[in-house]
């Protein structure tokens, strides 16, 4: 069986007017499979949400995908290489919104100010189905009651000023789900949320995941978040894969220095108080544009060594189904061998 998402070594570049295109994210590759978690970790600006975008074709105007597939594949239908296709084109409108669709951490960016949320889902669902109003708001009551809107027939009619932040979230979570996709792409969709709040949108995410069957590919900088949802988990460093697999394997045995020292930085709820304070690891993540030939976390790295700033390294496995990119791990092998 074709896993429902395949993303095959693909390179998202930024062209500018005066300089070299910058890489922003290079050669990735990621899977993931009908009714799975996949969330993609890493610090502000590592890749994680231009690679995400990349998927529905959302990506800014000076940005490409300058190399590899994203295969898509819904159940019972022929493969698509959602890379191949223009972003406007009748294909990707086709897919966008209604078998993949985006909720971010400002609902806002997905519901217009000036109309109802009642019209602006039932017009999502006409806009890919063939239904009568009437028959979409019905439908709409009903996801608005499903995602938790209290009083959802009288919820319709009003705007998303006047809803609080955490309805507004379950609002824009309604519209995602209007016309059941089998992909839901969640850009840190509760990262402006109070951790209450919080706790009870992931519940609802994970509960419309298991009656709807969709996959996510959840985008998060938040260990504890990944902990919460996650399948598998693709850990993130300025625009590489460094790490990705079963997130209790991962959790249990992180083998890149990067997730390890994002590990160690997961404060303790009994460290709440001081959570401002920790510095995950030690210096900032460079620009992309001065990331080394090799490794990208060369300039951060305790254990750097000879080959790291110019020599890549490869996609390493490390246990089932884990693999992660340090020399480290080849060099271990090599080591492993001769001792044996
Ligand atoms: Fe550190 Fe080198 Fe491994 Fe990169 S390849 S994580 S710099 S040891
Ligand atoms: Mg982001």
């Amino acid at each position: 069986d074709k896993p429902l998402l395949k993303i095959e070594d693909v390179e998202i570049a930024f062209s500018s007017p005066d300089e070299a295109d910058i890489v922003a994210v290079r050669q990735v590759d990621l899977t993931l499979t009908a009714g799975k978690t996949l969330c993609l970790v890493g610090e502000s600006g590592c890749g994680k949400s231009v690679t995400a975008r990349a998927v529905l074709r959302l990506l800014d105007q000076n940005a490409s995908i300058s190399r590899g597939r994203i295969l898509f594949t819904p159940p019972g239908e022929e493969t698509v290489d959602i890379g191949a296709l223009k972003s406007d084109s009748l294909s990707m409108r086709a897919i966008r919104g209604n078998k993949i669709s985006m909720i971010f951490q400002e609902p806002m960016s997905s519901l217009s100010p000036v109309h109802t949320i009642g019209d602006q889902i039932d017009e999502m669902i006409m806009l890919h189905e063939d239904l009568k109003p009437k028959e979409a708001r019905e439908r709409t009551v009903s996801l608005l009651d499903q995602v938790g809107i209290p009083g959802p027939r009288e919820r319709a009619d009003t705007y998303p000023f006047q809803l609080s932040g955490g309805l507004r979230q379950r609002a824009m979570i309604a519209m995602a789900l209007a016309c059941t996709p089998n992909l839901l792409i969640a850009d840190e969709p509760t990262t402006a949320l109070d951790v209450t709040t919080q706790a009870q949108i992931l519940d609802l995410l994970k509960k419309l995941q298991d009656d709807y069957g969709m996959a996510m590919l959840f985008i998060t900088h938040d260990l504890g978040v990944v902990a919460e949802i996650a399948d598998e988990v693709a850990v993130m460093y300025l625009g590489d894969v460094v790490e990705q697999g079963d997130v209790f394997e991962v959790f249990r045995a992180p083998r890149h220095p990067y997730t390890q020292a994002l590990m160690r930085s997961i404060p303790t709820m009994a460290r709440k108080a001081d959570r401002q304070r920790l510095s995950p690891i030690k210096g900032t993540v460079p620009s992309a544009k001065d990331r080394p030939q090799g490794c990208a976390f060369t300039s951060r790295c305790p254990h750097a060594f000879e080959p790291c700033p110019t020599v890549r390294p490869e996609r390493t496995q490390v246990g089932e189904g884990h693999v992660a990119r340090c020399h480290l791990l080849t060099q271990d092998t090599t080591r492993a061998e001769e001792l044996a």
